[in-house]
């Protein structure tokens, strides 16, 4: 379906969307990047997309050749240049091709990527039957290393993760922080429900602030749901009503299972339920 791909100002051919080999983004995952949906033709939470992709940006002193302004209609354009109406798109900004070495001084022109296209992420019989996860033990970038804050093109960490998951046959794995709480999983935020509050970790535990996060939150507090963004460690989890976790690609998926331990009576719950209710309205309607 994607024919076009937005690269440093033009719209090109995907097989002529190329970068150079000496990109930092390609030899050290120098760069950052966000993904984004599009519902009914409208790229959904726009601006807070691209605030982030230019606050990563900021915090690996990237500048990115584009004002905010640009970048939303470059994506706007990109989108409909692919016919997308509900669709995915990836957003990436490499560090720009350079000289061998780590010097960002020795890099040049910063190449902006915008890519339109389709995307499922887990089958739909997950978002009726719930998700199973298991503990990974790589744990999440300590923030003083690499924050997890960041959207970097470094997803090693994350991938590592997932792999031990992939290894036991679950499609996404629970990764704790340095301090041995629950932070998130490999590329979605995990949210419990306890005696009717809704508890996630806060960003200071480490993790990717997820725009999807962000927006259920505010629809739990728009239907009158406590929520407690507070440090949780697994015990908390396993002895949970209920979990699910958001992202960009997942929306809202609940989780049943989590390192063998069935999570409340294994069903997904009736907060979950009403939240990827409300959430799923709200992919609609915006
Ligand atoms: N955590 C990680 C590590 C992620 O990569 C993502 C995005 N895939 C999320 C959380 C969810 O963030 P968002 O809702 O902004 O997609």
């Amino acid at each position: 379906m994607a024919g076009k791909v937005f690269i440093s100002g033009s719209l090109l051919d995907k097989e002529q969307a190329v970068v150079s080999v000496y990109d930092h983004g390609l030899l050290y995952g120098d760069g950052v990047f966000e993904g984004i949906r599009v519902y009914g033709g409208k790229v959904f939470l726009h601006e807070e997309h691209i605030q982030r992709l230019y606050e990563s940006a900021l915090a690996i002193r990237l500048e990115i050749p584009m004002t905010q302004a640009e970048m939303i209609k470059a994506v706007e354009e990109t989108v409909a240049a692919n016919g997308i109406a509900d669709g995915y798109v990836r957003l990436v900004v490499t560090r720009g091709a350079g000289t061998l070495g780590l010097d960002i001084r020795r890099t040049s022109d910063p190449q902006v990527i915008i890519i339109a296209d389709t995307i499922t992420l887990y089958p739909p019989e997950l978002y009726e039957n719930g998700l199973e996860l298991v503990t990974a033990s790589t744990i999440r970038n300590h923030p003083s290393a690499l924050n997890p804050r960041i959207k970097s093109l470094n997803y090693l960490n994350n991938i590592l993760a997932k792999i031990e998951g992939t290894d036991q046959g679950k499609m996404e794995a629970l990764m704790l922080n340095h301090k041995g709480e629950v932070a998130e999983c490999t590329g979605d935020n995990i949210f419990i429900v306890k005696d009717g509050v809704l508890k996630t970790p806060p960003p200071d535990a480490g993790i990717l602030e997820g725009i999807t996060r962000n927006a259920v939150i505010r629809l739990a507090d728009e239907g009158g749901i406590t929520v407690r963004q507070a440090a949780l460690v697994r015990h908390d989890v396993y002895i949970a009503d209920e979990c699910f976790l958001t992202g960009t690609a997942a929306e809202v998926i609940p989780v049943v299972a989590v390192d063998g331990r069935k999570i409340g009576d294994g069903k997904p719950g009736p907060t979950t339920k009403r939240l990827l209710e409300l959430f799923r309205k709200l992919t609609r309607d915006e």
